[in-house]
């Protein structure tokens, strides 16, 4: 059975030498993992931006010196609110499911309202 071709993963030419080389050389094995190092990192960075951006805009909507505040979904797109980031849900006894971006969170009502709370537990 003829022993199957490897390719580089940084460059994709076929690897001569050992069957267990990734690489073709050391040029290309550290390019390849420069370049896997910044694009996670880049993913993380984004979503943390995301993360900070959505409880910001929440706090924005709690009227100072109050510990609730209610906007819409119109309004919270609008303000560039991700709906797929948060850091963690909570479920109160009756099941209502508040969504939290940090120490601030929300909690979708009947017709596209949003309740908007400030954390109480950690
Ligand atoms: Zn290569």
């Amino acid at each position: 059975m003829p022993a199957e071709k490897k390719h580089c993963l940084n460059c994709g030419k076929p690897i001569q030498g050992r069957m267990d080389k990734k690489f073709c050389d050391d040029q290309c094995r550290n390019s390849y993992n420069y370049h896997q190092y910044a694009d996670n990192n880049n993913l993380v960075r984004r979503i943390n931006y995301s993360l900070k951006r959505n409880r910001n805009i929440l706090e924005s909507l709690i009227p100072a010196g109050e510990d609730l505040g209610k906007t819409t979904k119109d309004k919270l797109l609008q303000e560039g609110f991700k709906f797929k980031y948060q850091t963690h849900t909570y479920e109160t006894k009756k099941g209502a499911v508040y969504y939290y971006c940090y120490d601030y969170g929300y909690l979708p009502l009947e017709g596209d309202w949003y309740l908007v709370v400030r954390n109480k537990e950690q």
